[in-house]
């Protein structure tokens, strides 16, 4: 209609809709939930993407940041809408945005914003893998500590904030690099040279889990949480259901649910969790990616 001013679409309409297109055209603003919140927020924001492991990290980091704060609400993609949590009492916010939340709002003012991997995903959305990618490196445009996988650093993507954390499934090379090492003992979480945690301590399954507890130990950090209590937390942190999740072990077969992997990154990474042999049942859709991998 012509009075229109702005529109707030919900994250699962797509941008591309005639509709929406003409609006964008007559120069209507198109926005959403996470544009509003963030005109709206007083407390500080730390928010969470990726193609995989968001839910996780964004769970462990609120499980951090509530045994330490004592008003902590976390919302977002993980299935709670920023705009239900938003209150004058909250000391700091914790969001998991998607691909598609981020379409909908610029330069969101964040404390600490972390990607956590990028790989294929929603091409059925998306024009390309680098469109997506795009949308999901818009997390960095206007945060002030960005923590990124260190296999995306070399790209530059975060040369704009302040600081820059980084983790990754390497030995750290220095105090700001969160990573791991092995030996013929086992494998352990490191910030620097400093030891965190055996792995064997971890309750969540596979190499991606440990990857993902140390994106939400840099981004804990960056919110400027206790090193030490965070990692007492993460000892007793049991992961979500649908994820890698163990559901019962009979005559010596594990049984394991891990149906919230819905694209091939994922997949992948919950295949190569499991060194015994493994039968995998799946299917689903594509979403218009590759099937090779
Ligand atoms: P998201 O919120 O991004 O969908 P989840 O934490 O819900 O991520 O995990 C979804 C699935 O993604 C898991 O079942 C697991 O197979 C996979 N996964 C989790 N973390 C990672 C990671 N760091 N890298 C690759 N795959 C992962």
């Amino acid at each position: 209609p012509a009075a229109t001013q702005r529109l707030l679409l919900s994250p699962g309409v797509p941008l591309s809709l005639p509709r929406i297109q003409d609006c964008l055209s007559k120069g209507i603003e198109v926005t959403g939930d996470v544009a509003l919140f963030s005109s709206l927020v007083k407390a500080p924001v730390a928010a969470v993407t990726g193609s995989n492991g968001k839910s996780t990290v964004t769970s462990m980091l609120g499980a951090f940041a509530s045994a330490q704060l004592p008003r902590v609400a976390v919302a977002g993609n993980i299935g709670i809408a920023c705009l239900d949590v938003l209150a004058d009492e909250v000391d700091y916010y914790i969001l998991e945005l998607s691909s598609y939340q981020l379409d909908l709002v610029t330069a969101m003012p964040l404390e600490v914003a972390g990607l956590l991997n990028l790989s294929p995903d929603h091409l059925d959305r998306y024009s390309s893998a680098q469109a997506y990618f795009q949308s999901k490196l818009s997390i960095f445009d206007n945060a002030r500590t960005a923590v990124i996988n260190e296999q995306l650093l070399d790209q530059g993507y975060a040369s704009n904030c302040g600081r820059v954390l980084v983790f990754g499934d390497s030995p750290p090379t220095d105090s700001d690099h969160y990573g791991l090492t092995h030996n013929a003992q086992g494998s352990w979480l490191m910030k620097g040279a400093d030891v965190l945690m055996d792995c064997a301590e971890l309750q969540v399954l596979g190499r991606h889990n440990q990857v993902n507890a140390l994106a939400a130990l840099a981004m804990g950090d960056a919110m400027g949480l206790d090193l030490a209590l965070m990692v007492e937390t993460l000892r007793s942190f049991k992961g979500l259901p649908h994820r890698c999740e163990l559901i019962c072990e009979k005559d010596s077969v594990k049984w394991v649910n891990d149906s919230k992997a819905t694209n091939f990154g994922a997949t992948i990474a919950a295949c190569r969790a499991f060194t015994r042999k493994a039968l995998w049942i799946g299917g689903g859709q594509s979403k218009g990616g590759d099937l090779e991998a």
